[in-house]
């Protein structure tokens, strides 16, 4: 078995969708980046890939790259799962923090939890999602950003 971390921080902005794991969630702001900076896919495809020893997403998905401008972030994740099944390597369970100051993200954490179980072919009780605040502190408390972080466990598949 091995384990991966992955981690994100996005700026919020004014005139951008919010979208935190493909789920769009309504708020006067959005995150601000080349892709539809997306920071739990991100993160999720960041430890994917820490896990199974692929390197990172910059990698696979370089900013500086004009087919990812806008780009579903859902599609890095996808590939990312797609890479760690080639390697002969299961996800077993991901576990999610959510670091926003606003929007309040508890009405919606289950919904979010939903959409990376199903695109990364995982039951439900195999994704946890937490949300934190920043305490008023720092670039997430003063709602300038938000950020993300996930460990996940891959296992073996049976050959
Ligand atoms: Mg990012």
């Amino acid at each position: 078995m091995r384990v991966g971390i992955g981690h994100d921080t996005h700026r919020l902005e004014a005139g951008r969708p919010l979208l935190l794991g493909g789920v769009l969630v309504p708020h006067a702001r959005g995150l601000v980046g080349h892709s539809d900076a997306d920071i739990v896919l991100h993160a999720l495809t960041d430890a994917l890939l820490g896990a199974a020893a692929l390197g990172d997403i910059g990698d696979l998905f370089p900013d500086t790259d004009p087919a990812h401008r806008d780009a579903d972030s859902a599609l890095f994740l996808s590939e990312a799962l797609r890479r760690v099944n080639q390697a002969g390597w299961g996800v077993v369970n991901v576990d999610v923090i959510i670091h926003a100051q606003e929007p309040k993200l508890g009405p919606v954490k289950q919904t979010i939890r939903a959409n990376p179980a199903r695109l990364l072919e995982l039951p439900l009780d195999a994704v946890n999602v937490k949300a934190k605040t920043g305490e008023r502190v720092g670039h997430i408390g003063r709602a300038e950003a938000l950020a993300c972080q996930v460990v996940t466990l891959i296992d073996r598949l049976p050959s």
